[in-house]
């Protein structure tokens, strides 16, 4: 009886933390920003992965067009590959961010692998011209360990509070993100690959509907800043 007690509060403790780590805005250790308390009419536009060469070109001219600046989570490895796609998003403006090296998985892992993907992606936007504040999880992944090693570099967490909508209708993707949008928020896309077709082919619907809704597309630094 006492065994199957202690067996339910360990499987109880253990669905908590499973929970917990799928809450989106919740980590251990640290308090992640999904959203900034605001009544500025602005948001953040921000685009995970990459950097690739289609991917910017997909990207860099819509957002130029409108004189709008987003923030980019740069993949470490993809950096080190491509530095000179760095300096085209700082020459255009756009702000970059850590997204990890190697895109895993950010769970169970030791302290020292949290801070080597941390410092190898800083030490590849370094020698790419760049300096990144902000880290964002692979996969919104974050429950413990990752948040302690975000700290002891330095960086804030960004997460998210709107996020491509599971449509392959390039107007439904643009409308839902421009209806869940609001002063503060944080607005994730994924555009930098081609298999991104539909988020590609919403992204001027997109900037033009928020556009139209009163709201300024910033990057996470200028949102934060601007509340300050
Ligand atoms: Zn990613």
């Amino acid at each position: 009886m006492a065994a199957a007690v202690g067996l339910a509060v360990v499987a109880g403790a253990a669905l908590g933390l499973y929970q917990l780590s799928r809450a989106r805005c919740f980590a251990l250790g640290l308090a992640p920003i999904c959203r900034v308390a605001t009544s500025r009419p602005e948001v953040a536009l921000t685009f995970d992965d990459g950097p690739t060469a289609d991917g910017l070109a997909a990207i860099l001219p819509e957002l130029e067009r409108r004189q709008a600046h987003a923030t980019f989570f740069l993949i470490g490895a993809d950096v080190a590959k491509h530095p000179a796609m760095v300096a085209t998003l700082l020459a255009a403006g756009q702000e970059v961010g850590d997204h990890s090296f190697s895109h895993v998985r950010m769970v169970g892992r030791s302290a020292r692998f949290y801070d080597q993907e941390i410092e190898r992606t800083q030490a590849a936007l370094k020698a790419a011209g760049a300096e990144a504040r902000f880290f964002r999880p692979p996969y919104g992944k974050k429950l413990m360990g990752l948040p302690l090693a975000v700290k002891r570099h330095g960086l804030a967490m960004i997460i998210w509070d709107v996020e491509d909508p599971a449509t392959t209708d390039p107007r439904a993707f643009a409308d839902e993100i421009v209806r869940q949008a609001h002063p503060g928020a944080i607005i994730l896309v994924h555009a930098m690959y081609p298999t991104n077709r539909t988020a590609r082919a919403a992204l001027p619907m997109i900037l033009d509907g928020l556009t139209a809704k009163g709201l300024r597309i910033v990057t996470v630094g200028d949102l934060i800043a601007d509340a300050r």
